[in-house]
């Protein structure tokens, strides 16, 4: 391929991009940066090769995602790194059961794309915005949608099955499983890091970021994840309540009178760490209290990636390997430690120092299973999809 690929994550109020090296084997990154404030002040923030910002300005109050994109491109234009660019990929929460892997964007593809927007009405839309935005600014860009869910299209159907009437699972309603692209990172770089024969054998990954889940994989591949039909499911997040006994919605709407879009918003932004402490969604402030409230918080958080380790462990029929990722499970030695310390059952024996250090390795020799710190890179894995689609498009 000539040229390089950018990689767009739009969110609710903010869109992150990374610039990498299409023409270098290894995908090297560029540059990388932010708008955030989408809808409020809007604040454009990058960084180069070396990490040396290049701007860090405020580019207009109130922008709307389109807006915010066509200040990107106007910037990228000015200092002239958009010229070089062959292709965009696009962060796309939701492939449905349709996409297993990614894919060129065309109006056919969009539209089925935006069928899928009730799924996930707190990303799906800002996602495809921002490919829709792309469109119009520029038309004959390639682009190409990579999607959270793909990696784990092909789960064993069980793990895939609501015990509902099959009519709900033909229609959609099933478990998918997100943060995919951080799993399938994983998946390519854990032979090199932990040992092919290692990588190749029941291992469970722990993606634990403001969003959260755990994912099971043998010989590389996801069999089963904690996340399900939305990403609310599976463990505790940042602000949001993971698994949660579907009465609880129900007997809320019944008996206190709230409505759905409250019940929504309970469930999405005011649970999770932030929900139980009652202070703050980040494990570093939670980590940082003397408040009661914030202990209880992370109790409840390490308690329940004990109980979904021993979930996982069962579909996998034992464990080899535990690998920590994302924001709390790389940079987060005391959640770790704590983790570890509820894991004895699995055999995990944790070597102290090696947890203070970040690993790689954090266990003990005779550990029965040993236990990792792996960074992940989903913007990476979008850059290679990218690529790839492009050079296969191109025969
Ligand atoms: P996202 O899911 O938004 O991509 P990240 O993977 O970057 O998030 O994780 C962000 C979270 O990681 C923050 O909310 C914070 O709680 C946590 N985090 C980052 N660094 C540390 C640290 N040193 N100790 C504890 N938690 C941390």
């Amino acid at each position: 391929m000539k040229g390089d690929v950018l990689v767009l994550n739009s969110g609710s109020s903010s869109i992150k991009f990374g610039l990498y090296d299409g023409e270098e084997p290894a995908l090297p990154l560029l540059g990388h940066g932010q708008i955030e404030g989408i809808n409020g002040q809007t604040r454009l923030s990058a960084f180069d090769r070396n990490g040396e910002s290049v701007i860090d300005e405020v580019v207009g109050d109130g922008l709307d995602h389109g807006q915010a994109m066509a200040a990107l491109v106007e910037w990228g234009r000015q200092r002239e790194v958009a010229r070089d660019i062959a292709a965009v990929g696009h962060r796309v929460v939701h492939g449905g059961t349709l996409f297993d892997g990614p894919v060129l964007v065309t109006d056919a593809v969009l539209a089925e794309l935006k069928k899928l927007d009730p799924l996930a009405p707190l990303h799906q839309p800002h996602n495809l915005a921002g490919v829709a935005t792309l469109t119009e600014l520029q038309p004959e860009m390639p682009q190409v949608a990579c999607f959270d869910t793909a990696f784990h299209r092909h789960v064993p159907e069980l793990a895939q099955r609501f015990a509902l009437p099959r009519k709900y699972h033909d229609a959609g309603v099933r478990r998918y499983g997100f943060h995919g692209l951080s799993y399938e990172y994983m998946a390519q770089a854990l032979p090199d890091i932990i040992g092919p024969t290692l990588a190749s054998g029941r291992v469970i990954v722990a993606h634990l970021g403001n969003g959260a889940s755990m994912c099971a994989l043998r010989n590389l591949k996801s069999v089963d994840t904690t996340m399900g039909f939305t990403a609310l499911d599976g463990l505790p997040m940042g602000t949001r309540c993971g698994n949660l006994d579907p009465g609880v919605g129900l007997y809320l709407q019944d008996e206190w009178g709230m409505s759905s879009a409250e019940v929504s918003e309970l469930l999405y932004y005011r649970s999770g760490l932030l929900g139980v402490s009652g202070i703050s969604n980040d494990m570093r402030t939670l980590l940082a209290s003397e408040e009661l409230a914030a202990q209880e918080a992370i109790d409840l958080y390490v308690y329940r990636i004990n109980r979904e380790l021993g979930a996982l462990t069962a579909a996998l029929g034992g464990l080899d390997a535990l690998v920590f990722t994302a924001g709390i499970g790389q940079y987060s030695a005391p959640i770790r430690e704590k983790v570890c310390a509820l894991a004895g059952w699995a055999g995990i024996k944790l070597d102290a120092a090696a947890n203070e250090q970040h690993g790689p390795c954090i266990s003990t020799k005779d550990s029965a299973t040993s236990v990792w710190v792996v960074p992940t890179n989903e913007e990476w894995m979008i850059a290679r999809h990218t690529r790839d689609v492009l050079n296969s498009a191109a025969g």
